[in-house]
């Protein structure tokens, strides 16, 4: 029997922001790997490198010094996020000091906020003008509005120095940083159960363990990740006859380079039949889950062995399964519907249905228990 507690645990265990590249998803990737080794396998780190951005020289200049800061938004992820258009990217803006919302004036004077403790109802950093963020680094913070237009850059400024900029004898400043850009080292976490009748034909199930900045992403994607260690659970006592592959990817929330780095990788030696993701939409209180492919036989195909009404939509999709569908290979995901937009500070593992685990971990263990004994199937039928 499948016990949502256990899945429930993870996702509890998980609750810390784990964007990708950072000290977080490190983190996660051990954990993981650790409930991997205690099924008795070996986790496989696939290593890869990627492009990065840093920050450099970030600084704020006034009359009385000169203050190291800390842009708040991950560079990388201004530079993955199109619609930012590169801008924050690198900075060098001249304004006056203000502790006023400047959002309501028209003066057309450069404005720089200083903003001096964390507000959790108002979680998004970025009214009209430049941010500086007079406190410690607050996790929850999503350091720019996702509609902000235009963008403005926010920057952390150690709290010591907050009085020394309110007290400023002349409040203009200036906030710059260039970008160093470089490479450098990302993994995804997997797993292997080895088939025992065609084992270069592949079934994967994959989870992205990377949140987004300013989240823990406990539905998207941490409960995600618990339904596939859970679906290896199942896997364990039910040897396939294909082989069947578990991915934790990084970087979905970083122009999907996990994925992409695992298909390209795996296309080469083995034949993928089916991809099958999980990917948020397990809060309580939302609408009925459905299940996504990207073709008319692949719906053919689930209402074969589909038992319950479930609405199953053709439409391709975003997120991890882009990676596998660029390359042909069917796609098959279960997804709820969600009361929240993905990605805000309130996406935290109160809010996880275990019904709905149960039900998508069920749905997706079956799919690759259908595809994984094919074989079998086909023959007896010919
Ligand atoms: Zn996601």
């Amino acid at each position: 029997m499948f016990g949502a507690d256990r899945a429930l645990n993870l996702v509890r265990l998980l609750d810390f922001p784990r964007p990708c590249g950072s000290e977080g998803e490190a983190r996660a990737q051990e954990i993981l790997s650790d409930e991997i080794r205690r099924l008795g396998l070996d986790p496989i780190h696939l290593e890869f490198s990627g492009w990065w951005i840093e920050p450099e020289h970030p600084i704020l200049e006034f009359a009385d010094g000169r203050i190291e800061v800390e842009p708040a938004v991950p560079l990388p992820f201004q530079a993955a996020c199109p619609w930012m258009g590169g801008v924050g990217i690198e900075v060098e803006i001249t304004g006056v000091l203000t502790e006023e919302d400047p959002g309501g004036t028209s003066s057309g004077i450069p404005l720089i906020a200083l903003h001096d403790r964390f507000q959790p109802e108002a979680a998004v950093a970025p009214w009209s003008a430049p941010q500086l963020l007079l406190y410690p680094p607050a996790p929850e913070l999503i350091p720019y509005a996702m509609l902000a237009d235009p963008f403005v850059p926010s920057a952390y400024v150690p709290p010591e120095h907050a009085r020394a900029l309110r007290q400023a004898a002349r409040p203009r400043a200036t906030l710059s940083w260039r970008a160093k850009r470089g490479t450098r080292l990302f993994r995804n976490v997997v797993a292997k159960i080895l088939g025992s009748a065609l084992p270069h034909e592949v079934v994967v199930l994959g989870a992205h363990l990377d949140s987004f900045p300013g989240t823990v992403g406990a539905s998207d994607n941490a409960a995600g990740c618990a339904v596939i260690l859970e679906a290896l659970r199942w896997f364990r006592s039910n040897p396939p006859e294909r082989t069947v592959r578990f991915v934790w990817f990084t970087g979905e929330e970083l122009d999907r380079r996990g994925s992409k780095e695992f298909v390209r990788r795996t296309a080469q030696s083995e034949t993928i039949c089916l991809f099958i993701n999980s990917d948020g939409g397990f809060e309580s209180e939302t609408g009925p889950a459905w299940i996504r492919v990207p073709t008319e036989p692949m719906k053919a195909w689930v209402e074969t062995w589909l038992q319950g009404a479930i609405t199953i939509e053709v439409r391709s999709s975003d997120g991890d399964e882009e990676s596998f569908q660029e390359r042909q290979i069917p796609t098959f995901r279960v997804v709820g519907r969600s009361r929240q937009s993905a990605h805000l500070p309130t996406d935290l593992p109160e809010g996880i249905d275990p019904d709905k685990l149960a039900f998508m971990r069920r749905l997706i263990v079956e799919a690759a228990w259908q595809t994984s004994r094919a074989v079998a199937r086909n023959r007896g039928g010919q």
